[in-house]
This record gives structure tokens, C-alpha cells and sequence, in this order.
């Protein structure tokens, strides 16, 4: 399976600027292919192959006056981003065709000098681990970086990026062997909470720690400030840095949260069962806000990678599924709860029930029967068999020490006696690459 790692670097300001033109260049190889297939597109002609694009796009742009200055970045960096361009119209006609799960994926889209994360992507012929520590960039230079954590074995790809509050950080990709973990009897149905921030099954309820609700309020608070701001004032210039800092430390702490509690509700649990938010679907009503405000599809990937990773059983249930209606004693169907219904009596077997424990003990139930039905997303038999599934994303991966005599160290010069823990430098989304 792909994990994947992240550092934060520290270019100096020569390295900076050699970023900020591959930034720009991968943007303008990415900008003048789409514009090139949605043109062909709109002219009813067939789909412009890769092959063309990049003798077009890359190589022969490079002679052209206009476009000469792309000979100054890697040449890796723009064929990347034109296969990440074919990655991004892969998804979207999967999607079309329904052979994508989820939320449904739009075209490519155009990419602005303003977009707040700009990103390159580089191979192993563009990048390489120095032995005092820096990573070489092609183009750029040896990398200054804050190693919190041993890379596990030699990654194949590196994702460098820079953030909107100006950090950059390095996102190795690295292939590594599952980890099973000794099997456990229990198993966990878990509600995602509206009072709690989870309900396990077992009735063990986990809040939001209070340094999160803290950094969460100074946001909130810093939000309002930023918006009575005149437009175009210094004053207002200043409060967006704060906020961007500010939410930055919120998504952080909230990430590495998020890493401590699945990891927890994996080790203690052999499956584990959540309801399917479909995040999506939540849209417009006022839930939506608290879940996302939550995190909770980030924690719930987390879990999901981390139990294919150790060898666990994960699957979502349904959302159709009625959770907070049926009561989990004895099965009767006692109808809707509006939100604010904490408690309940079945009118069949008159169980008083906590809403949410209710809940995720019915999500514990119909996930055993998925299971058993063989309709579960993630089985850990399709693991052990050999099959590799390309569906788990790359995922950030928590900071700290690796379980001691877990990780091997293949190929990784210099790293051996660089272990940092507790950085807290990463970015925000959890995806690969250009989605
Ligand atoms: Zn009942």
C-alpha cells in the first residue's frame, strides 16, 4: 500500500524563487494542455493524446519565444503535470461512467496564480535524499527539511508544495508492507457524534479535546474580526495572515488528533463500522456545518487506511440506513428523531436509549451484516490475498516515532539518527497529487 509522508522544508530565498518559477511553469503546462483539449473538445474533435500535448505543450514550447523560459525548471516537473492532467480527467470520465465510488468528480479546471496551494510533483530522477539530511530538488537545490518522523523505506514520488500562510512542505510517496496487528475480539460500531465528536458502540463517548475547541474559537473569533475589516485596508491585509495562520494551527491540531484517536480505535477493535456521512449529501443542511467543522471525512479516511493497514476489517454503512430510528435492543422501527431527541424510549420494548450510543450500536449491527454479506468496502481477506487495491488514497501519516522494530530503512542515507517527534508542520488537504 502507498503511505504517504510529509515534512516541512525550509528553502532559503534563492531556492524559494526557483520554486515559485516550477510552481508557475507546472501551472502554465497544466493551463495550456487543458485549454488545448477542452478546444478540441468544444470543436468536436477527438481527445487530444498525451503523447501530443507534451511535443507540443513541453518540448516544442521550449523553442518558442513566448515560452522559453520552461527550459528553466526540471523537465520532470511538467511532464508530471501533464500526467497529473490525465489523472484528473481519468477520475472525471470514471466518474461519468459510474465506474468511480463517491462524490462525483467535475472536469479539470483551469489553475490560477492565486490558488492557495500550489504544487509540483516530481519523480525519482528529479529528487534524491542527501546524505546530511537535505533533499536535492532538480532545479532548486539541496532542501533544508524538518525530518519528525524516519521515512520507512525509499519513496518512488515527492510532492513539494507551498501553502497559503507561505509554508512549503515535502510529501513523499513511499510503498510499504502492511502491518497486521495481533488479532483483538472486539469490534466497533461508531456514530459520528453532533454532541460528541464520536459514540463507540461499547457506549465510551470521545469529545473534542479542549486545546482543539480552544484553537477552533480564536479562529471563530478572528474570522469576525477579519470581516469588519474595510476591503483593500492594510488592517485587512493583516487579519487574513492571521486567519490563514490560525487555520492552518487549527487543521494541524485537529489532524494530529484525529491520527491519536483512529489509531487507537484500530489497535483496540478487529473491525471497525461507521455510518457513511456522504459528506456530500449533507450539503445545504445545518449539520453539514458541525460535520465539517468535525473533520470527520479525514478521520474516517484515516481509519479506513489504517485498517488495511494493520490487517483490520473497515466498512461504511449506509447512510440510508435508518441509525438513529431503530431501536438496537430489539429492532423495532420506532420513526424519526428530530436532532435535538438526546434520549428515547422503544415503544416495543421500552429500552431507554442515548441517541448516539443507540446509534453506533445499530451502525456495529448492519456492519457485521455487510460483512457477512461480502458487500464491505475494505476486508482485510482481500489483503492477505494478495490483491492490491489502488482505491486507499496515500494518506498523511501521523507524527511521532514509528512502532519500534516496525520499519525498515531501505535505501534512506542520513536519516537513521535524524528522528525528530511531535513536529508539527503539515498541510492541509490529505489528497495526492492534483485532484
Ligand atoms: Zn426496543
Amino acid at each position: 500500500m502507498q503511505l504517504r509522508y510529509n515534512y516541512r522544508a525550509y528553502p532559503d530565498a534563492s531556492q524559494c524563487r526557483a520554486l515559485a518559477s516550477a510552481f508557475g511553469c507546472a501551472r502554465v503546462v497544466w493551463n495550456d494542455c487543458l485549454r488545448d483539449r477542452k478546444e478540441a473538445h468544444a470543436a468536436g474533435l477527438p481527445y487530444v493524446k498525451s503523447a501530443e500535448l507534451s511535443r507540443l505543450r513541453i518540448t516544442q514550447a521550449k523553442r518558442t519565444a513566448e515560452r522559453a523560459w520552461l527550459a528553466d525548471v526540471s523537465a520532470v516537473v511538467l511532464q508530471q503535470s501533464l500526467r497529473d492532467l490525465d489523472t484528473a480527467y481519468k477520475n472525471f470520465f470514471d466518474s461519468l461512467k459510474g465506474k468511480r465510488q463517491g462524490r462525483k468528480t467535475g472536469p479539470p479546471r483551469y489553475k490560477s496564480k492565486k490558488d492557495t496551494r500550489q504544487s509540483i510533483r516530481l519523480n525519482t530522477n528529479a529528487f534524491s535524499l542527501q546524505d546530511d539530511g537535505t533533499v536535492y530538488v532538480a532545479k532548486v537545490g539541496n532542501l533544508k527539511v524538518k525530518w519528525s518522523r524516519r521515512l520507512p523505506a525509499a519513496p518512488t514520488s515527492l510532492t513539494v508544495t507551498k501553502d497559503s500562510s507561505g509554508r512549503y512542505f515535502l510529501s513523499f510517496v513511499v510503498d510499504t508492507e502492511p502491518d497486521i496487528l495481533p488479532g483483538v475480539e472486539a469490534d466497533a460500531g461508531i456514530d459520528l457524534g453532533l454532541s460528541a465528536f464520536a459514540v463507540l458502540s461499547d457506549g465510551s463517548k470521545i469529545d473534542s479535546p479542549r486545546f482543539l475547541r480552544r484553537a477552533e474559537k480564536k479562529l471563530k473569533r478572528l474570522q469576525r474580526e477579519l470581516s469588519r475589516k474595510a476591503k483593500g485596508s492594510k488592517n485587512r491585509a493583516k487579519a487574513r495572515i492571521k486567519v490563514a495562520r490560525q487555520h492552518a494551527r487549527v487543521a494541524d491540531r485537529r489532524r494530529d488528533w484525529h491520527h491519536k484517536v483512529s489509531t487507537q480505535i484500530i489497535r483496540d477493535n478487529q473491525a471497525v463500522y461507521v455510518e457513511d456521512l456522504a459528506v456530500s449529501g449533507l450539503g445545504r443542511t445545518r449539520l453539514a456545518k458541525s460535520v465539517h467543522d468535525a473533520g470527520w471525512s479525514a478521520f474516517v479516511g484515516m481509519l479506513e487506511y489504517k485498517a488495511v493497514k494493520h490487517g483490520r476489517t473497515f466498512a461504511k454503512v449506509d447512510r440510508a440506513f435508518p441509525s438513529s430510528q431503530v431501536c438496537s435492543a430489539c429492532g423495532f422501527r420506532d420513526g424519526p428523531k428530530p436532532l435535538h431527541v438526546r434520549e428515547w424510549t422503544c415503544g416495543k420494548c421500552g429500552t431507554v436509549h442515548d441517541r448516539d450510543h443507540n446509534a453506533s450500536r445499530n451502525v456495529l449491527v448492519e456492519g457485521h451484516r455487510i460483512v457477512a454479506a461480502g458487500r464491505a468496502e475494505t476486508l482485510n481477506a482481500s489483503w492477505s490475498a494478495g490483491k492490491t487495491r489502488a482505491k486507499v488514497p496515500a494518506q498523511r501519516v501521523e507524527t511521532g516515532s514509528p512502532r519500534k522494530g516496525q520499519t525498515t530503512q531501505a535505501g534512506i542515507p542520513g536519516l537513521q539518527a535524524r528522528e525528530h517527534v511531535n513536529d508539527s508542520g503539515r498541510t492541509g488537504a490529505g489528497h495526492s497529487g492534483v485532484t
